[in-house]
């Protein structure tokens, strides 16, 4: 293979018929969600009457009033038409973690031709896919196969487009005959409900308007890798897994760190720009983007929204990123870790709480009464995240975030909060008791009007904590680049429910003995921040240092790999506290512990057999390629001599390993799923590693021209 030739049609290969010049900003003012079938737009379409009962579902969750689908099916299939769509599809999320969608034309033949199909208010609320296609965890025996979409109207209708049509995509649920949530957004709108029912009356006590609704907020940055696409195909590491399996470090890393936030390659920029016209039509209001930390790594970031429709815009981004990619002779890696020694991908979780009138539960105020409320959801926070820290693990936990999470680059396993210094020094004070009624740092619960001022913004910024405060949310870092959010979403409402209503409970006990506000709250921040302060950290995460405070001295759990920390889903306190906020059912826990154990095993038994694959197929004939051309030469040299029994020594180790990679890709581990899980991690993943090394080391003196794989230099070098 001639690498040379492949690196200049990897880079040329761009096909520049594709982008479209950035219109100007009132274009893309019309652009924006026009794609989306708003309230607006239905408003438009539909009787004053059947509007009015179809918001009121919308915004405040009502039942839909059966008696109205038809006529917003009816509106909806209209207005998709008008789009150009000819399809339309139920557009779900099962536990794959991915979105499924199955198409049904608005036209079928008939005998004169095509008719018009209906599509009745039935079919816009309810249909079944067959679901015994996909994961259930055991809920749902194959004999008992039927399982159903339900059409989610708090999240829009969309149109998805394609070089040749569109298809009218309706979010809905997927759940099992039975009720049970096989899906990952159903638990997420359970969850809001949960965070409503528990905030709503914290805030009747600090004085909020009867009426007033509370939902969780959502930004989520994605981080993924761009390489050429011709690279992408020579890989079949790449192909069959996301990530490559083999590879030696090119002598430029990340070490020049000249990449982050630098100008941004011409090719990139017009795949981003394309990528972003695609979102800003379907509604997702995409701000930022840039260069990240590694060679070939990039970010985008839209505002933030309310969680279930960012959950929605999140799967939605993935596949735009992926998609437009294409277009441009690019493939975007959405995998945690493409790339051994390079920082890897994450997808950090901006969360906040706010109110339907949009005031926003974790940002300081300007008054003390405002700042009293922050601090008391903001310690809320602190003590969901410290009673919780297991399960905020397992929201994050699989297969690939594995080789990210508390590797020295990314947030450990550990999960802590970073506060910054201000905040963390305000709580201190409080706890202390420190100053007094009239002295100048008068404190909380002794007289509010000298309440320190809390500043808006965290003057300090700590990359290296898993859950930081970034002046007015949380910032949850170890989310994986590829996962879909609404997991980490789901737990990270139902914690803080049941934080809030814990305190909020304690408040009540304090007001109704007669205490007043400030003192009542100040005293509950402070017990609070003394009980949970052992999860506030502001230091290095990645220091060793802090492995052996966090878990020595503070007794943090530190749950290293996925398989220590899925088996915590179903301890009786996370069930108790799941069924208690109507989240998740203890079966639908188990099962869906048994698809993370099930998807763990499946991902690392393909990267087994794909890595055994290579090395048979592709590595040692290249090593015997390059020793057969260092044989023919009949002159002797020592240099030919000495590079041949190098070559010779690393095929042998090579094989070695390749021949225990083999038995344990043969072996099980056990009957369980759990069992194999635990096999693949502890001897597959080995066995992989040693037949790496001794083909990484191989890659550096086997002859270019013989070497089968795009290297490292190539794939993260040539844009
Ligand atoms: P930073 O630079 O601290 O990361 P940004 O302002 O760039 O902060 O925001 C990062 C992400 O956080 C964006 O997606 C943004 O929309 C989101 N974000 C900002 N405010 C909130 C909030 N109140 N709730 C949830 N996400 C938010
Ligand atoms: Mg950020």
């Amino acid at each position: 293979m001639n690498h040379d030739f492949d690196v200049i049609s990897a880079a040329r290969n761009w096909r520049v018929d594709a982008p479209a010049p950035m219109p100007p900003a009132q274009v893309v003012g019309e652009l924006f969600a026009s794609d989306v079938l708003t309230l607006e737009e239905l408003k438009t379409r539909l009787s004053k009457p059947d509007y009015k009962s179809l918001r009121a579902t919308v915004e405040r969750g009502e039942r839909l009033d059966p008696a109205i689908a038809d006529m917003v099916a009816l509106a909806m299939k209209t207005w998709a038409m008008e789009k150009g769509a000819t399809h339309y599809t139920h557009w779900f999320q099962p536990l794959t973690g991915a979105t499924a969608e199955k198409h049904d034309s608005f036209v079928s033949p008939n005998g004169d031709g095509l008719a018009m199909a209906t599509f009745s208010g039935k079919e816009l609320i309810q249909a079944e896919p067959d679901a015994s296609s996909f994961p259930s965890g055991g809920l749902r025996a194959t004999f008992e196969a039927r399982g159903y979409t339900a059409w989610d109207p708090s999240s829009p209708a969309f149109i998805m487009r394609h070089a040749n049509g569109a298809t009218l995509c309706i979010p809905t649920v997927f759940a099992s005959w039975t009720g049970e949530a096989l899906d990952n957004k159903t638990p997420l709108l359970r969850s809001g409900e949960a965070l409503n029912r528990a905030v709503t009356p914290a805030l009747h006590l600090f004085g909020a308007t009867l009426g007033t609704q509370v939902g969780s907020s959502l930004g989520a940055e994605q981080e993924y890798f761009l390489i050429a696409e011709e690279y992408f195909y020579r890989r079949p590491d790449l192909v069959m897994t996301g990530r490559t399996l083999f590879g030696a470090q090119p002598p430029r890393g990340q070490e020049l760190e000249d990449h982050y936030f630098g100008a941004i390659p011409d090719r990139v920029l017009s795949f981003m720009t394309d990528a972003e016209l695609q979102l800003y039509a379907l509604g997702i209001p995409v701000k930022t983007r840039h260069n990240e930390v590694a060679p070939g790594q990039f970010e985008i970031a839209p505002i933030y929204e309310n969680s279930n429709v960012a959950a929605d815009h999140q799967q939605l981004i993935m596949q735009v990123l992926r998609n437009t990619a294409r277009k441009y002779g690019l493939v975007c890696l959405l995998h945690e870790k493409p790339f051994a020694g390079v920082n890897g991908s994450g997808k950090h979780c901006n969360w906040s709480m706010a109110t339907d009138a949009g005031e926003n539960l974790l940002e300081p105020g300007d008054t003390p009464h405002e700042n009293l409320q922050f601090l008391f959801f903001c310690s809320a926070v602190i003590k969901a995240v410290d009673e919780h820290q297991d399960l905020l693990r397992i929201s994050v936990a699989s297969a690939s975030n594995d080789h990210r999470l508390g590797a020295n680059e990314a947030p450990p396993a550990i999960i802590s909060i970073f506060l910054g210094s201000e905040l963390t020094e305000i709580l201190d004070r409080l706890e202390s008791g420190q100053g007094g009624r009239g002295t100048e740092a008068g404190l909380l619960g002794l007289g509010s009007s000298v309440l320190p001022p809390i500043p808006r913004h965290a003057g300090d910024r700590n990359r290296t904590s898993p859950f930081a405060f970034t002046g007015n949310k949380f910032e949850f870092r170890a989310a994986g680049s590829s996962q879909s959010i609404s997991f980490p979403v789901t737990v990270l409402n139902t914690i803080v429910a049941d934080a809030v209503q814990g305190l909020t409970a304690e408040l009540k006990a304090k007001l109704d003995g007669g205490a007043d506000l400030d003192t009542a709250v100040g005293e509950i921040v402070r017990a609070t921040y003394t009980r949970h302060k052992r999860t506030v950290f502001n230091g290095d995460g990645y220091s060793e240092e802090w492995h052996r405070e966090a878990e020595q001295e503070r007794g943090l759990l530190n749950l290293r790999t996925s398989l220590d920390a899925i088996p915590h889903l179903t301890d009786p306190e996370n069930v108790a506290l799941f069924e208690k906020f109507g989240v998740l059912t203890g079966r639908e826990l188990a099962a869906r512990q048994e698809i993370m154990y099930d998807i763990y095993f499946k991902t690392v038994n393909i990267e087994g057999e794909t890595t055994e694959h290579i090395a048979q197929t592709l590595i040692l004939p290249a090593a015997a390629g390059y020793l057969a051309d260092l044989g023919a030469v009949k002159i002797p040299s020592r240099a030919l001599d000495a590079t041949a029994t190098e070559v010779a020594g690393l095929t042998d180790e090579l094989y070695d390993a390749l021949q225990t990679l083999r038995e344990q890709n043969r072996a099980l581990g056990g009957d369980e799923i759990h069992e194999k899980a635990h096999h693949v991690r502890d001897h597959v993943l080995p066995a992989m590693r040693e037949v790496r090394q001794a083909a990484d080391r191989l890659e550096k003196v086997v002859a270019d021209r013989h070497w089968p794989l795009p290297t490292y230099r190539q794939l993260l070098f040539v844009k």
